[in-house]
C-alpha cells in the first residue's frame, strides 16, 4: 500500500501502514561508503596478505592515536580481547575478578574460562555502570583485577575505580566494547586502565563487516605479551614461549574499519544529537513522568565526560516494559532489551546465584530497560514517530484506567 504524505486513507484500506523505524539500519551507513569499502577490500584481495596484514598495522596505529595510548593490538573479537587481557595479566585459579552482572556475557565468560572467581557488584541506577563504592567493598586479598564496563557508551567512574585499584595493586581491564571515543575526566575509554578492550562487531559504534577486536595499553611489556598471546604464544615461528590462542584480526575487517575511522567522531556526535533530541521530545511530551530517561553524567555535571551513545536506554517502571515493547513492535518500531537476564541469573553461572543479594539494581535494570533506535543516520522525523508512539501507549493506558 502506498501512503501519501498526509497519511491519507486509501479507498481500499482503513488505516495507513506505519513507516517502519528500525532499531539499527547498517545499510544507511555502509551504503554511503560502498565504493570506498569495495576498493579497500579489493586491495586486500590483490595483496594476498589476509591475516595481520598492512591494514591491521594501519588500524592499530590509528586506534592507539585515537585512544591516546602507546599500543593497540588487533585481535579476532571483543570477547577475545577480554580473554587475552586477563591471560596477559595472568589471571587464573584462586584469583577473584570484580565485574558487573549487568553487561554482555563475554565480560564474565573470559574470567570463568580462566578458572578465576567471578565477583559481581551492582550498578549505579542512573548510568547502569559499576558502582565504585561497591567495588571498594568487594576487594579482598585475592582480587586480581577489576573489569569496569563502559555500558551503552558512557564511561564508568574510572577515577574512583583506578584509585581503588592502585591502593590494592589490582589491575584494571576496561571493557570498552560499546564506548570507543567515550571520555572520562579528559581521558579516552581504553586509556585509563591497564588494558582496554574494544569490539568491532557490526552493532558497535565502529563496526566491521564481521568480527574484530582491539586491545589498548600504555605498558610496553603487556603490549608485547598481548601480541605474543594472540598468535599462539609463538616467537619465532614454531617456537612457542607461552600457550596462547589464535585470535588475529583479518586484513579485510581492518580495511573496512580503516575506511570508517575518519567518520567515527561525526557519527558519535550524531548519536549524541539524537540522544539530546529524544530527551527533549520525551520531556516535552510529558513522558518523563512515566519513563526514566538515561542519565548522562556529563549533562548532570557529575564528571567531565563524553558519552558516545551506543544505546539510548529508557527505564519503563511498573512492570510495563514488555507491554510497551510489544506496542512499539506493532507500530513497526524497533527496540531491544540490553540485557533481559543479568549474568548472575544465567543457567551456566548457576553456581554464582548466591551473589544475587547484593545485585538489586541489576535485577531492577534487567526488568525495566528498553533501548530505542539511536543510530547516527536516524532522522528527526523517525525519532518523532518513536516518541509519538510512546505517547499513544501511555495515553491509551490513561483512557483504559479512566474507563
Ligand atoms: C559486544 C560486547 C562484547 C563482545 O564483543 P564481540 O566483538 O561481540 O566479541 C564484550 N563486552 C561488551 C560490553 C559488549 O557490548
Amino acid at each position: 500500500m502506498k501512503v501519501t504524505a498526509q497519511g491519507a486513507v486509501a479507498s481500499n484500506s482503513s488505516a495507513p501502514e506505519p513507516t517502519p523505524v528500525p532499531l539499527l539500519d547498517l545499510a544507511r551507513q555502509n551504503g554511503a561508503l560502498e565504493e570506498e569499502i569495495s576498493a579497500a577490500i579489493g586491495e586486500v584481495c590483490r595483496s594476498g596478505q589476509f591475516v595481520l596484514g598492512p591494514p591491521v598495522r594501519e588500524l592499530e596505529a590509528t586506534v592507539a592515536d585515537y585512544c591516546g595510548v602507546k599500543h593497540a593490538i588487533g585481535c579476532a573479537s571483543g570477547s577475545d580481547s577480554l580473554l587475552l587481557a586477563l591471560m596477559a595479566l595472568e589471571v587464573g585459579p584462586g584469583d577473584e575478578v570484580i565485574l558487573p552482572s549487568f553487561t554482555f556475557f563475554a565480560t564474565a565468560s573470559a574470567v570463568w574460562r580462566l578458572g578465576a572467581k567471578i565477583v559481581f557488584v551492582d550498578v549505579d541506577p542512573d548510568t547502569y555502570n559499576i558502582d565504585a563504592e561497591q567495588v571498594a567493598t568487594a576487594v579482598t586479598s585475592e582480587t586480581k583485577a577489576i573489569i569496569p564496563v563502559h555500558l551503552f557508551g558512557q564511561c564508568a567512574d574510572m577515577e574512583a575505580i583506578c584509585r581503588i585499584a592502585a591502593e590494592h595493586s589490582i589491575a584494571v581491564v576496561e571493557d570498552a566494547a560499546q564506548a570507543i571515543g567515550a571520555e572520562h575526566a579528559g581521558k579516552r575509554a581504553g586509556s585509563m586502565g591497564d588494558i582496554g578492550c574494544f569490539s568491532f562487531y557490526p552493532t558497535k559504534n565502529l563496526g566491521a563487516m564481521g568480527d574484530g577486536g582491539m586491545l589498548t595499553t600504555n605498558d610496553d611489556a603487556l603490549a608485547d605479551k598481548l601480541q605474543l598471546l594472540r598468535g599462539h604464544g609463538m616467537r619465532p615461528r614454531y617456537y612457542h614461549q607461552e600457550v596462547g590462542i589464535n585470535s588475529r584480526l583479518d586484513s579485510i575487517q581492518a580495511a573496512v574499519i580503516n575506511v570508517k575511522m575518519p567518520y567515527l567522531d561525526q557519527w558519535s556526535d550524531a548519536r549524541s544529537e539524537n540522544a539530546r533530541r529524544y530527551t527533549r521530545l520525551l520531556t516535552e511530551a510529558g513522558l518523563a513522568e512515566h519513563i526514566g530517561l538515561p542519565g548522562d553524567a556529563f549533562a548532570e555535571g557529575r564528571d567531565a565526560g563524553r558519552h558516545v551513545w551506543n544505546q539510548y536506554t529508557i527505564r519503563v517502571p511498573g512492570g510495563r516494559r514488555d507491554e510497551l515493547r510489544s506496542y512499539l513492535q506493532s507500530q513497526q518500531i524497533g527496540s531491544e532489551i540490553y540485557y533481559p537476564v543479568p549474568l548472575h541469573q544465567q543457567e551456566c553461572f548457576s553456581s554464582l546465584a548466591d551473589q544475587a543479594d547484593r545485585l538489586a539494581e541489576t535485577d531492577r535494570a534487567a526488568a525495566e530497560v528498553l533501548a530505542l533506535p539511536i543510530f547516527p543516520e536516524l532522522t528527526a522525523e523517525e525519532q518523532q514517530r518513536v516518541v509519538d508512539a510512546i505517547g499513544k501507549f501511555y495515553a491509551s493506558a490513561a483512557t483504559d484506567q479512566a474507563a
